[in-house]
């Protein structure tokens, strides 16, 4: 097939449309960079869908002295709480405590406390957990977010769904943030400031010569090819990091990824309550039972080495027994495999430290910048969610002085798409939306603000009466909205919009998925 010759030289190409391509592609373009970006698929359509959906310093990491790491998230989740008010919110989380709690083995903290008070057995004291939160509550510098108390579990509702041999519990704060939407505001916000968003496109090759990149991208839908030119290659490739090194961009590297995989379950509502739970093992691991989507429970996660890449991660019969198992210990209904409504799975694309277990493995990111071709690369291991802008931020550091002309920092705390309103406005801008069009009803009117935040008044611009809304597919889905998501956010199929544009594939039937798809695939050919 044909190559068409695109003559401009970019500043940046990015492999790669999750959160750390979309989130670097944000940064740079506000810069004043040229920059384009490849997905070979959707929009966050790997890692950066499948998270447990948590802004936060992760409390378990500082038992593997990850300070640097912890600090870093606990002082970013509020910058976060405020650029993006709709798809993120504080979240409290109960932790309950209970003697038989152990670590695993092989934390630094088990090691010491095994020197030194051997007696311990490898148990988790309740003065190390009082003494962690103590950290986390101050490590970060908080201002929106509360600190921790202690709950009686006899008396708080909190205990209600819970054994009763736990009796006592620890209650801290986290965020929730909706990953996905996280990757295409971000996605949206680099397309308004000028950069290229192209997905369903793969890069199959990339050349270095005389101080310029080569790349060569194939459509996924079309089989068309295209050639670009830039002056550097950033490598966002996720889990596909290493094999983009060595067979896209032909890099020999000893640098190595650990693929971790971890899964989740849904199941409907377990508590009634809006915080969530945080489990500890007697196997030393953690999960959560958080509350997702309204009317179900979210459940996770596992740690798995998972081998292939290219093996479609899934959360496995034996990951779902050890999920039940593990919150069974904890809830007073016992959960089976017929309460699972939904699972997904996601691959942790880590930096291989050679850690002897997969949940010890570093959560830190490792910055690669490759010099040895004859164009510059830059290698993004690891990350999280949380620390996304941070590490766009310390990517860019990178390789500034390849760009002198290039602004400085801007990023923080400013909106993203929608979010230009004060993190406490929430629910008034769900009555604003239900005056402006009261036939939605409040769930939807709730559900659309918390997708497209003040954006979703421009949605229904105009709108005078249900009729303007379009075709109704059910549970509040018109094809106003989907249109919107058409054009704005760069959705193909129904699986875009039910799974990653929103959740709302837990509600709809076949025949409403079908119906959205036909829709969707008519409304991109009319294009
Ligand atoms: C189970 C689990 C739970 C987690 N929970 C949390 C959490 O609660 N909080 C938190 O902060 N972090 C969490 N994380 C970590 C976080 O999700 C990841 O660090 C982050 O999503 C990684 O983003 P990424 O952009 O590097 O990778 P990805 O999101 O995987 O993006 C890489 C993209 O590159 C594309 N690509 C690959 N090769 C090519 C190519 N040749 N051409 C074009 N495109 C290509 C892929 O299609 C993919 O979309 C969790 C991770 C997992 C797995």
């Amino acid at each position: 097939m044909k190559k068409p010759q695109n003559d401009k030289t970019y500043d940046l190409f990015i492999i790669g449309g999750g959160i750390n391509g979309c989130g670097i592609a944000r940064d740079a373009t506000g810069r004043g960079l040229s920059v384009a970006l490849a997905e070979m698929n959707d929009l966050a359509s790997a890692t950066s869908s499948a998270s447990t959906k948590l802004f936060h310093g992760g409390l378990r990491y500082l038992e593997y002295f990850e300070f640097r790491l912890v600090r870093e998230a606990l002082i970013e989740r509020e910058n976060l709480l405020v650029a993006m008010p709709h798809i993120s919110w504080p979240m409290r989380f109960v932790l309950p405590y209970h003697q038989d709690m152990r670590f695993e083995s092989d934390t630094p903290t088990s090691k010491l406390l095994t020197l030194f008070m051997p007696w311990m057995k490898g148990q988790r004291p309740a003065w190390l957990i009082r003494l962690g939160l103590f950290m986390y509550d101050n490590l970060g510098g908080r201002k929106i977010l509360p600190g921790t108390k202690t709950l009686d579990l006899k008396t708080a509702r909190e205990g209600k769904p819970i054994i009763n041999k736990f009796e006592r519990a620890y209650e801290y704060s986290d965020c929730w943030v909706e990953d996905s939407r996280l990757v295409v505001l971000n996605a949206r916000d680099a397309q308004k400031r000028g950069a290229k968003i192209m997905t369903r496109t793969k890069v199959t090759d990339a050349v270095s010569k005389d101080g310029i990149w080569t790349v060569t991208t194939q459509n996924q839908i079309t089989g068309e090819q295209q050639v670009f030119k830039a002056k550097l290659l950033v490598n966002a490739g996720g889990p596909w990091v290493e094999n983009i090194i060595r067979n896209v961009a032909h890099i020999s590297t000893n640098e190595g990824i650990r693929l971790v995989r971890g899964s989740h379950i849904v199941t409907k509502k377990l508590f009634d309550h809006d915080k969530a739970y945080f489990f500890q093992g007697e196997d030393g691991r953690i999960i959560f039972a958080i509350p997702y989507e309204q009317d179900f429970t979210l459940i996770g996660t596992t740690d798995q080495d998972h081998k292939d890449v290219d093996t479609k991660p899934e959360c496995t019969p034996e990951e779902q027994e050890y999920l039940c198992k593990f919150a069974s210990q904890y809830f007073e209904k016992p959960i089976t495999r017929e309460d699972i409504v939904w699972t997904y799975s996601g691959v942790r694309p880590l930096y291989d430290d050679h850690a002897s277990s997969s949940t010890a493995a570093t959560r830190e990111y490792v910055l690669k910048l490759n010099e040895t071709g004859e164009a510059p690369a830059l290698n993004i291991f690891g990350g999280k969610i949380t620390t996304y802008r941070r590490l766009a931020e310390a990517a860019i550091a990178k390789f500034e002085h390849f760009f002198p002309e290039m602004t400085s920092k801007w990023t923080k705390r400013v909106p993203l798409p929608g979010g230009d309103f004060a993190h406490d406005q929430f629910d008034q801008l769900v009555q604003e939306l239900q005056n402006i069009v009261p036939f939605i009803g409040p769930k939807t009117a709730r559900r659309l603000v918390r997708a497209y935040g003040t954006d979703a008044q421009i949605i229904v611009k105009g709108v005078a009466s249900e009729k303007d809304m379009g075709t109704h597919f059910g549970h509040g889905i018109y094809a106003r909205e989907l249109d919107w998501t058409i054009a704005h956010e760069w959705v193909m199929t129904a699986e875009d919009y039910l799974w990653r544009r929103t959740k709302m594939g837990l509600r709809v039937s076949n025949e409403q998925t079908s119906e959205i798809g036909a829709y969707i695939a008519k409304a991109i050919t009319a294009q």
